[in-house]
């Protein structure tokens, strides 16, 4: 496909990726739908780690690992992919089928502007690296239908990451040419980008997050340890079945009680 439609894939069986391919999650009556778009393709890569990874492997092992976190759980959260690893996919056709689905989660790996990298040679190539930017952030567009709720679900995982001690990334806020994003919740590390076409234009609630910043050295060195696939895993599944629980206008009470 692949775009598996939580609507179709309550109708099929168990749920496991293999050979590069998604297939269905038991569904229960109620069940959270999440939808997992892993960024860029082999076509259209995204950034260069500093090690010189591109950065759509690391968004495929994210969406992978946490695919399998939710089976392994047996959450109720059905969960869905819209792209195997080697498919490329427009951002048009990310976006077509989400319209029932209760949160659509972009993951990306972040970068910095140009002026903030510098080249290093590292086994003969010229490999991006800096050391301005660390730690993960969180987008929402405020042209999405369902803005109220996209907010809500990126102020909790914000939250549940922070309370795990994971460093918020404010790199996005500086007053620099390609940056200047506004903060909507900076105690959550969210920020508004109206433009981002797929949080823009998903038929549902929508988020993205950027997992690390993959040209820092640091980052790059623990954005792939299990240790923090489980940790981010572990806080998307709480920020699903949380979802209908109360938040103040600040987000603490929940905070508290789930710490
Ligand atoms: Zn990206």
């Amino acid at each position: 496909m692949l775009f598996l439609k939580t609507g179709v894939m309550n109708k099929l069986p168990l749920l496991i990726m293999a050979a590069g391919i998604f297939f269905a999650i038991p569904s229960s009556v109620g069940a959270f739908s999440l939808v997992l778009d892993p960024g860029h393709s082999p076509d259209s890569p995204g950034a260069t780690s500093c090690s010189g990874v591109e950065e759509y492997h690391y968004n495929d092992r994210l969406a992978r690992h946490l695919y399998d976190y939710i089976l392994r759980c047996n959450t109720p959260i059905s969960v869905s992919v819209t792209r195997s690893p080697a498919r490329s996919l427009r951002l048009s056709e990310r976006v077509v089928s989400t319209g029932s689905s209760d949160l659509f989660l972009s993951i990306h790996h972040d970068s910095v502007q140009e002026k903030h990298l510098v080249r290093l040679a590292r086994n003969g190539k010229s490999m991006p690296t800096s050391n301005a930017a660390s730690g993960f952030s969180i987008f929402v567009s405020s042209r999405n239908r369902f803005y109220p709720e996209s907010l809500r679900y990126a102020r909790q995982l914000g939250r549940f990451l922070m309370a795990k001690g994971y460093r918020p990334n404010y790199y996005h806020s500086l007053d620099i040419p390609g940056e200047a994003r506004s903060f909507i919740d900076k105690d959550a590390c969210v920020y508004r980008y109206d433009n981002l076409f797929v949080l823009a234009n998903a038929n549902c609630p929508a988020i993205l997050l950027e997992a690390g910043v993959i040209v820092n050295p640091h980052d790059e060195g623990f954005v792939s340890t299990i240790t923090y696939l489980d940790a981010i895993s572990q806080a998307i599944v709480s920020m699903c079945l949380t979802s209908d629980l109360p938040m103040n206008p600040t987000g603490a009470f929940l905070y508290q009680r789930l710490q």
